[in-house]
């Protein structure tokens, strides 16, 4: 058997190897890494070995694994019933979880759809503003990963092979999303070469578009933050269109950019909003949200068997009352902020350090040959992935050469520290 980085133990390796019989080979996986348990930002493996944890199961551990007060509501609720078939019967839970989610975004959301996980909910999302609006395209980016199912897929663009054998799609416009590390001569540059390529899809098919789907940090494609002015570009031209702007806030959301929802950092407002990941606590959750007016679609026109299931939204209520009263958001700000200057020390020390951004605790790292080039070097990217993680750090990759650090909110300056010296001494081992 071929291992990812290091020699896994004993144990790891029998499960690996059970593993590759039966699991679908479509799943990527970064490391041999076989998981035991988890407290808090630590993982475990299941020969015993402690990682620190700088990927937060895939953002989804933003309150921190196996977080107490979401473990004590979901044995709590286990006790009085799992489900309870919301899509055809009422339940109190469901509801209580949305009226507290509501609170945490802006006024003009008024009704939720609730779904399991990402794709879920952008494919509500996509199929909600084809039924509000009556119209046929939508608009998503270059880039783009929102979710696998076939609507979400038609607006992916992130790796190749995730749509490879899957054509047709729905009908969705692809186009340019600013990255001011790669595209244009300044921000205000790559805003307008952005904006101006938008635009010509939008005239193209002026009529007709229902929505235009964004990822106010762009997540998969390589934790790219771009201008404000792009952002705000980009709900002015929705609004002179009439086109619905929906915000994936999938990854980003949920106070992982240091405010609930990443869009609050641009100061624009979306029609809809998607969330999933560390809404649930670990627990699947999905949640896509509009307006009253906008959510106007009739019985029948979209449901599912386990959205509003009762263990979820219990444990969706903990994790909303944990992340206000720790005030995560804040935390994330801060130690974002400390951590995202350490790294821009180290980007100035180390040539294959290209570009560092972020915002809160949604960091990415880019790795190329040289500074002036700007090559992609995904073979380096990789090496310093592998000697982290034989260091105790997991990480993961974004984009083609970029490192993407997503740990749990909850993560203490200390915590940020040991994370960042072992980054740094694997970059320093692969520089040289
Ligand atoms: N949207 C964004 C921004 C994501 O990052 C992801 C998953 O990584 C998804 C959608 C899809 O979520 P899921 O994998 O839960 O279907």
């Amino acid at each position: 058997m071929k291992f990812i980085c290091r020699a896994p133990g004993k144990k790891s390796i029998k499960i690996l190897e059970r593993d590759q019989k039966v699991i679908s080979p479509s799943i990527t996986r970064e490391y041999s890494f076989v998981f035991s348990r988890a407290k808090g930002c630590n993982v475990w493996d299941v020969d015993g070995r402690k990682y620190l944890d700088f990927a937060a199961a895939v953002a989804v551990a933003g309150v921190g694994h196996s977080n107490p007060e979401v473990i004590k509501a979901v044995k709590k609720q286990i006790e009085k019933g799992v489900h309870c078939g919301f899509s055809d019967f009422y339940a109190e839970l469901p509801v209580e979880f949305v009226e507290q989610l509501l609170a945490f975004l802006p006024k003009s959301m008024d009704k939720a759809f609730l779904s399991n996980s990402g794709t879920e909910a952008i494919e509500a999302g996509y199929k909600l503003a084809r039924w509000h609006t009556k119209k046929k395209y939508t608009i998503a980016f270059e880039g783009a990963f929102h979710g696998r199912t076939m609507g979400s897929l038609s607006m992916t663009k992130s790796r190749p092979v995730q749509r490879e054998r899957y054509s047709p799609f729905l009908p969705v416009m692809h186009t340019p999303y600013a990255n001011p590390y790669r595209i244009g001569k300044s921000s205000g540059d790559c805003t307008n070469i952005c904006l101006d390529s938008l635009e010509k899809k939008i005239k193209s098919k002026k009529r007709d578009i229902a929505s235009l789907f964004i990822e106010p940090v762009q997540g998969e494609g390589g934790y790219i933050v771009p201008p404000k002015s792009f952002v705000k570009g980009v709900r002015k031209l929705c609004d002179e269109n009439n086109i619905l702007l929906a915000a994936d806030e999938v990854q980003s959301g949920c106070y992982r950019t240091g405010k609930f929802l990443a869009m609050e950092n641009f100061n624009v407002k979306p029609d809809i909003v998607c969330l999933s990941k560390a809404i649930g606590g670990g627990v699947p959750l999905g949640a896509t949200l509009a307006s009253e007016e906008i959510m106007d679609w009739v019985p029948g026109s979209h449901a599912n068997t386990f959205g509003g299931n009762l263990l979820a939204c219990a444990a969706g209520i903990a994790t909303l009352k944990y992340m206000r009263k720790k005030k995560l958001g804040e935390n994330a700000a801060k130690i974002g902020k400390h951590m995202m200057k350490r790294l821009n020390e180290i980007k100035d020390k180390y040539e294959i350090v290209g570009d560092v951004r972020g915002l809160g605790l949604m960091i990415g790292v880019e790795i190329v040959k040289n500074k002036k080039t700007k090559n992609h070097a995904e073979l380096e990217r990789k090496e310093i992935l592998c000697a982290a993680e034989e260091k105790g750090l997991i990480l993961l990759p974004a984009g083609r050469s970029t490192i993407r650090i997503c740990p749990p909110l909850i993560i203490t300056k200390e915590q940020g520290d040991l994370g960042l010296d072992i980054l740094e001494d694997s970059i320093d081992q692969v520089s040289n």
